[in-house]
């Protein structure tokens, strides 16, 4: 397996040896209560305060309100209510405020989410506005000073933790200071730590909630600032830690660690400046343009942060160049932590207008300022490797699953690769389809869809230029030795003999209504849903207990040699980094291919253990072999992930 490359610090970052060093003593030394007036309690309380200090200097903050928090979220949550509670006095003494809640279109969830949620649970019913962001990511300034006079609160982050777009604070200020009561203002600090000089007592920031665990401290501790004079309402009441400001017990260690992180900072040697940190993006931008030809930064590079790109290949999803990237043993991510799971387009790129194609195909690099030329150098390798995989020669497989939204087509070729048809082709990847075809100097022989089918052989026809639809021709389509022939609402593929195919020799059916209207051995190819392959005659095996995790899987193949380790992730992420596991290499069929390939399986059986990246296609793997009757099929859950830590 390739070492790791942790290219995704916008999302977290490692922890600084100091810091966990700090965090350690911290819990052998100062154990403390911090509130206790006993020797230990007095230990833990210097610490604290020295901490908080520390804090002041590096923020510029002389003056104001500094105080631990759990992280950002709790922050924005503190400065939310308290700018919420303050306008419901204002309202309740009669006095004039505004009645918008104005944020960034483009901010952290954590801030519309919390001004929503305050807003409703304070009963105040203000309005909540998204401030429209230029294409180069800014906040419109024409938009500002047009709701400014109306705004009773203002968010703006200081920069993105997608695009690394710098907002232009001073600006912001101007305009806001235009207006005759100006807003309360918060800026979302959190990616700006380490990365851009901070002065804000210097500003007219008002809220600057800050996260530890994006600049080498550990998750769980954070900082919020509140300018001197500007209201403050506790999130958190009770035992009256932080005087009073915000209640329980103190993360002592959490402390120590973020203390450790902030004296870096401020005697400086441990993180690379601004300009430093400008030379090695700049590297990572030039291995990326190399390795990917037509790849497209989404934002403007000079305004944003020196430690983020995000890029777009176009005609490339992220989830394939994740997949290419991760292979490679490559962390990166498509856009910000808290929305991965959701594979929803970046509402951040989204606000900015970038194209659809390219907000599908989104990636996001980051890395921290502790990054020297050493792991710059590795990771421009990598990304090199993964140019290549993704862009190099793919072997022909007879059958190909193409895949989207869940929906499935087939592309059939012959054996040489030069000629080919395809079945159900989802209009979504005709382009791929297109340009992959064209690469590879194949003929398209026909493209239709079948009773089944969505219209997409339509849109594939169009860019091949020929027309869409079953040629009709009694005979059937040649495709080498083989024959595609109809038969009602199905096609059958198989082998021809004097030109015919008999019903003993069909391997694949396409479009049928049912399982049991054709040659026994054959796999009924599916459009929709999973499996995509069934065989009729056979009885599908359940497939509970195809769960093995990493230690069974060990076990297992150690006490199966003749079983086979099946890697099914695509070809590009073999080529960026085959899989072992255990010491054992995989034999690879990517799951686009497993169709192709299960007969044979199915003729000759043996154990089978698949694994990917995740668990989740190796399952899909071993429940399709499970339901064509493979009694003894599992998966490694977890997958690579898991299993080679
Ligand atoms: N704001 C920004 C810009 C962030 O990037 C994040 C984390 O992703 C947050 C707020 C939330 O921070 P935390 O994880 O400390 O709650």
């Amino acid at each position: 397996m390739n070492s790791e490359l942790y290219l995704d610090a916008n999302a977290t970052s490692p922890v600084l040896p100091a810091a966990i060093e700090a965090a350690t003593a911290a819990m052998h030394t100062c154990f403390g209560n911090p509130s206790s007036s006993h020797a230990a309690g007095l230990r833990a309380k210097a610490l604290l305060d020295a901490t908080r200090a520390t804090a002041r200097r590096v923020l510029g903050a002389a003056s104001g309100r500094v105080m631990f928090t759990s992280g950002a979220t709790e922050g924005i949550q503190t400065a939310v209510l308290s700018a919420l509670c303050a306008l419901r006095e204002r309202r309740a003494r009669g006095e004039a405020s505004g009645d918008l809640l104005l944020y960034g279109a483009t901010e952290h969830k954590a801030v519309p989410e919390s001004l929503a949620h305050w807003n409703r649970l304070l009963g105040l019913g203000l309005e909540l506005r998204a401030l429209p962001v230029g294409r180069d990511g800014r906040h419109r300034l024409d938009a500002l000073r047009e709701l400014a006079p109306r705004a009773a609160f203002v968010c703006t982050m200081a920069a993105n933790n997608e695009t690394g777009v710098v907002s232009d604070l001073d600006g912001i200020a101007a305009v806001l200071n235009e207006t005759a009561s100006p807003a309360l203002w918060m800026v979302d600090c959190v990616q700006a730590l380490g990365k851009l000089p901070l002065q804000l007592d210097r500003t007219r920031i008002d809220y600057a909630p800050f996260s530890g665990h994006k600049l080498y401290a550990p998750k769980g501790i954070g900082l919020l600032y509140v300018r001197e004079g500007a209201p403050y309402t506790p999130l958190m009441c009770g035992g009256g830690q932080e005087a009073g400001q915000r209640s329980g017990t103190e993360n002592m260690s959490g402390i120590a660690a973020l203390g450790a992180v902030l004296h870096a900072l401020e005697t400086g040697g441990a993180f690379r400046s601004h300009g430093q940190l400008l030379a090695l993006r700049d590297r990572l931008a030039g291995a990326l343009r190399e390795a990917f030809p037509g790849l497209v930064f989404n934002a403007p590079l000079e305004q944003t942060l020196p430690t983020t790109l995000n890029f777009s290949v176009p005609g490339v999803s992220s989830k394939e160049l994740l997949d290419v990237f991760d292979a490679a043993g490559v962390r990166v991510s498509a856009g910000s932590a808290c929305s991965a799971a959701k594979a929803a387009p970046s509402y951040v790129l989204d606000a900015m207008g970038v194209a659809g194609d390219c907000s599908a195909s989104a990636v996001r690099l980051s890395f921290g300022p502790l990054a020297d030329d050493a792991f710059i150098d590795a990771a421009c390798e990598r990304i090199l490797r993964c140019g290549r995989a993704l862009l190099g020669a793919r072997p022909p497989a007879r059958l190909q699953q193409l895949e989207s939204f869940g929906a499935s087509g087939w592309l059939l070729f012959d054996d040489a690769g030069t000629e080919c048809i395809a079945i159900d082709p989802p209009a979504a990847l005709a382009p791929r389809i297109a340009a992959d075809l064209r690469a590879r100097c194949c003929r398209l022989l026909a493209c239709f869809d079948t009773s089944h089918g969505a219209g997409g052989a339509d849109a594939l026809a169009e860019l091949m230029d020929m027309t869409p639809g079953w040629p009709g021709q009694g005979a059937g389509i040649a495709l080498g030795d083989d024959l595609l022939v109809q038969r009602g609402d199905a096609f059958l593929f198989g082998r021809a003999q004097d030109g015919v195919l008999e019903s003993d020799q069909v391997r694949f059916v396409f479009g049928a209504s049912s399982v049991d209207s054709a040659a026994n051995a054959a796999l009924y190819c599916h459009r929709i849903g999973e499996p995509a392959v069934s065989r009729s005659g056979v009885e599908a095996l359940p497939d509970d207990g195809i769960d093995l995790d990493a230690v069974s899987a060990a076990a297992y193949l150690e006490a199966h040699p003749d079983a086979l380790l099946v890697d099914v992730r695509e070809i590009p992420e073999h080529t960026a980094g085959a899989a072992r596991l255990h010491g054992r290499a995989a034999h690879h069929v990517p799951l686009s291919q497993l169709a192709g390939q299960a007969a044979q399986w199915l003729d000759q059986p043996r154990p089978l253990v698949f694994v990917c990246r995740s668990g989740n296609r190796s399952a899909r793997a071993a429940r399709t072999l499970r339901r064509l009757g493979h009694a003894q099929c599992w998966h490694v859950a977890g997958g690579l992930a898991l299993a080679s830590v």
